[in-house]
């Protein structure tokens, strides 16, 4: 099974991403705890394109190919061959965030993203996509409050409302795969939402 996490800049992905492994682990089940822009050596290098330099830097087309130069290489090294053996993905960050940051926070066309994924990837989707959704004041807040920064937390605020309402656009676009869950609770109360949603849809 594979899972993705997504949501804005401090809503909890990273740690979520974790915790939800830890589960499947104790379930018995091996679990890929993987993540996006990187997950694999190549993808991990042009992450380090990615989230360095001027706001600025990329043209917003090369840096969606960019994101699906990395997605290629960590999806036929990494998500493919763990999935063939029966492993379950749990994947921080995947397709919506290009969707989302590079098409409604950069004004990609959505048909081109689409496009490019099709060629790239063919119908490769997570079987669930968490949501996690908060204001955006909120994760600004958190993610200031952590060491590591990166060149997209500098982007405006107008940029990071388009980015929650692109991700709550395409949940209720696709409720099949998506669940929205609300990430400005506490960790646990956050974990325990995601349990929730992947034992009613996955029976886990
Ligand atoms: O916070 P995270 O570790 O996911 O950092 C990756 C950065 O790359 C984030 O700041 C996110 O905004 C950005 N990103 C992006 N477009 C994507 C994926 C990630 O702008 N498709
Ligand atoms: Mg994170």
């Amino acid at each position: 099974r594979f899972i993705t996490l997504e949501g804005g800049e401090g809503a909890g992905k990273t740690t979520q991403a974790r915790l939800l492994a830890e589960a499947i682990r104790a379930a018995g089940l091996e679990a890929v705890e993987t993540r996006e822009p990187g997950g694999e050596a190549g993808a991990e290098a042009i992450r380090g394109l990615l989230v360095t330099g001027a706001p600025g830097r990329w043209e917003p087309l090369a840096e969606t190919l960019l994101h699906y130069a990395a997605r290629v290489q960590h999806v036929a090294r990494v998500i493919r061959p763990a999935l063939e053996r029966g492993a379950w993905v749990v994947s921080d960050r995947f397709a919506d965030s290009t969707a989302v940051y590079q098409g409604d926070g950069q004004g990609v066309e959505a048909a081109a993203i689409a496009a490019i994924h099709r060629a790239t990837l063919g119908d490769v989707a997570p079987d669930l996509t968490l949501i996690l959704d908060l204001p955006v004041e909120q994760g600004l807040a958190r993610a200031a409050a952590r060491s590591a920064r990166n060149r997209y937390e500098r982007f405006d605020h107008a940029f990071h409302a388009r980015i929650r309402e692109g991700f709550l656009r395409r949940a209720a676009s696709e409720p099949k795969r998506c669940v929205v869950i609300d990430a400005a609770r506490p960790a646990e109360a956050v974990a325990a939402a995601i349990r929730a949603a992947v034992a009613e849809r996955l029976g886990l």
